[in-house]
């Protein structure tokens, strides 16, 4: 009976058939459990319909499942070394197609309009090589993708700073960033045993859902974003004393503390407080008085 690729005794074989040495500065940690394959693909909302993205098959372990479940897979690999490995592994399957190209230089918009019919869902899915997970994200939100879904297995720590609340330990810039563009939510926490080899840090997998549009209406984005990024700059001090720092010698602090009261916003307040809607409200005010 031929097995999985995401089962313990297939992944050894694989690698021993191709005397393959795992790359750690490429994030290689594969996974080797169905179960956890089968929660991503049902929590991706994959069926028949969808067409299906993946960053890094590896030896092809989520790349087989998506092929089985999605009416067309296109994953993208750096390590030209897995090319082979993946043909050999993948070769069951008519519905897949590898592009040997770093994803961080791809063109994602490209690939999708010219592989998947118009009409089509496509959702993203991937268990994310760690070392480029964060770049990764945001360059793929923004490049405004036609994908319905991102569902990805990341470090559990970068999940819940993605998905987290005001008020949270967590709560920061790259909260708002991702916020920004989709509803995030930390679908299941997965052991280390899952993968091979275990990675050093805990994992999470993560869903991203896009939104229509933007949930509040910035003047700007890029000022947007950077103010944001600033409020946060010393989480300890307050959003007065961040934004004075960021904003000298151009503007003094009585600038700073007139802005925030035109905003309706306590200077006292951090701003890890403040939701995505307030910093909307004070980035344009601030936007506002600079043009
Ligand atoms: N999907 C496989 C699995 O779940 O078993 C492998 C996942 S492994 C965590 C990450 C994969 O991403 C590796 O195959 C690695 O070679 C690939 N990779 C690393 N950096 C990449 C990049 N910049 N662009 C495309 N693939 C990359």
């Amino acid at each position: 009976v031929n097995k999985y690729i995401a089962t313990p005794s297939r992944t050894k074989e694989i690698l021993t058939k191709y005397n393959f040495s795992f790359k750690k500065s490429l994030g290689q940690n594969f996974l080797i459990d169905t179960n956890i394959l089968e929660n991503i693909i049902s929590h991706a909302g994959i069926d028949k319909n969808a067409g299906a993205i993946e960053i890094g098959p590896g030896i092809g372990a989520l790349t087989e499942q998506l092929a089985i479940h999605a009416d067309k897979v296109v994953a993208f690999e750096i390590d030209q070394r897995l090319l082979p490995v993946l043909q050999d592994t993948l070769q069951p399957y008519s519905n897949i197609q590898i592009i040997h190209q770093d994803i961080l230089k791809a063109n994602v918009s490209e690939v999708i309009s010219s592989c998947f019919s118009q009409e089509q869902p496509v959702h993203l899915v991937a268990n994310l090589p760690y070392y480029i997970t964060t770049p990764i994200l945001l360059k793929l939100l923004h490049d405004n993708l036609s994908v319905e879904s991102f569902t990805v297995m990341i470090q559990k720590e970068v999940a819940e700073r993605m998905a987290a609340k005001p008020n949270s330990k967590s709560y920061g810039s790259l909260t708002i960033a991702v916020q920004y563009y989709t509803e995030a939510e930390v679908v299941m926490h997965v052991p280390k045993r899952a993968f091979m080899p275990q990675p050093n840090v805990d994992s999470s997998i993560l869903k991203l859902v896009r939104r229509e549009k933007p949930p509040v209406q910035v003047h700007n984005e890029t000022f947007f974003f950077m103010l944001v990024k600033a409020s946060f700059a010393q989480r300890r001090k307050t959003l007065r004393n961040n934004l004075v720092n960021h904003f000298k010698p151009d503007w003094d602090k009585e600038t700073i503390v007139q802005l925030l009261e035109e905003a309706g916003i306590d200077g006292n307040r951090r701003g890890e407080s403040l939701s995505i809607e307030e910093f909307a409200v004070l980035a344009n005010a601030f936007y506002s008085a600079v043009n």
